[in-house]
């Protein structure tokens, strides 16, 4: 593999943030991602990796060693009495995964359906929609320990999964994942409890990946007309006797109880109460109609993008005082 420099990575991610790294390259095999550590090691540089660039915030010029993870292939390595076991390379598309199960019979995914990204980087942040998480459907996976340069396999304890988070996120630049397994149980019970998915009881599986990428379509701007890196903060999750106070003052506040006895609040209505929906500030802004997703009208930059979102962060202190956590991770 043959490291490039000023590698542009512009058109890898779904905010269109210009930006170039020091060093970079894409990986096609574990070989290559070795190589990858290798070369970052030698230019004393920081190696970060990027699937399709859909949960980043990319600086101008980052001073570090960037792998594009591509790796392929996709296979149904064993089936049992109760489930399907599919193993697929970190580089696959994750919507094209939850196709592809489908056509193979082998429902499950369908609530995830149209999340953008790689395979590889599911895992990173749990992702989750529609009342379903990639936890549930995980039996293990394959990450190169960039501490060793072994390759080792984790199950789910080990990933140690929350919501929106993982050991992955907890230790960046630890672990690349080259390959992930998923179990898709044979039983198969629609999940349509989620507002927007009622009256499909009776669905299939593929009417229900349907209805979920319409809704999908319909609340998120797309990505390759606005850019954005979909929803910009994490739904904050508060003490019971913090959100009585909310609820107090704020009687229409949406609040959902979580299973250890705390509430989890809406971001997005959050940041609407406080009449940012619309706001712009240099070429980034806030969706007109999502206050949860910050977007590129055109030549922002990281810190226009950062600027706008501590002011976000900061109305939102001062107004219900709740910190918002950011979801992209800046690189
Ligand atoms: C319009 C839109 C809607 C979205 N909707 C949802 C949603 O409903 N639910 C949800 O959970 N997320 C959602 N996201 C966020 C995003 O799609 C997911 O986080 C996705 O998994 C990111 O995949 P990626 O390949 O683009 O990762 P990147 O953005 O390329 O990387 C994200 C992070 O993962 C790390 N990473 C990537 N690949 C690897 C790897 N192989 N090994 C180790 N680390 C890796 C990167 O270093 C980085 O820290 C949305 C994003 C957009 C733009």
């Amino acid at each position: 593999m043959l490291p490039i420099s000023h590698f542009e990575l512009s058109m890898h991610n779904t905010f269109g943030l210009t930006s170039y790294a020091r060093l970079g390259a894409v990986a096609y095999s574990r070989a290559d991602v070795i190589d990858a550590v290798r070369h970052a090691r030698g230019n004393e540089l920081a190696l970060h990796v990027l699937g399709e660039g859909s949960n980043v915030v990319l600086s101008e010029r980052i001073e570090a060693f960037v792998l594009l993870m591509r790796i392929g292939g996709c296979e149904i390595t064993d089936r049992t009495r109760v489930a399907d076991f599919v193993t697929v390379g970190a580089g696959v598309s994750w919507h094209g995964l939850v196709e592809w199960t489908l056509t193979q019979n082998m429902p499950g995914l369908e609530n995830l359906a149209g999340i953008p990204g790689s395979v590889g980087a599911g895992p990173v942040q749990n992702i989750g929609a529609y009342g379903v998480e990639l936890a549930e459907f995980f039996e293990s996976l394959v990450a190169l320990d960039t501490a060793t340069l072994e390759f080792c396999e984790f199950d789910g304890p080990a990933c140690r999964f929350d919501y929106r988070d993982s050991i992955f996120k907890r230790e960046p630049g630890r672990f690349i994942i080259v390959e992930v397994t998923l179990r898709l149980p044979r039983e198969w019970q629609p999940r349509v409890g989620y507002s927007g998915l009622e009256g499909l009881e009776q669905g299939t599986p593929d009417q229900i990946k349907d209805a979920v990428v319409s809704l999908r379509e319909r609340k998120l701007p797309d990505w390759r007309q606005i850019g954005n890196a979909g929803s910009f903060f994490h739904n904050p999750v508060v003490a019971q006797t913090h959100a009585l106070r909310l609820q107090n003052h704020f009687p229409t506040i949406p609040v959902h109880p979580t299973p250890d006895g705390r509430v989890k609040l809406s971001a997005g209505w959050l940041i609407e109460q406080c009449g940012l929906k619309g706001m712009r500030r240099g070429g980034a802004g806030i969706s007109a109609d999502h206050g949860l997703v910050l977007i590129n009208h055109g030549g922002a930059r990281q810190q226009d993008v950062a600027l706008l979102a501590e002011y976000v962060r900061k109305c939102v202190n001062e107004k219900f005082s709740v910190d918002l956590v950011q979801e992209p991770r800046a690189l």
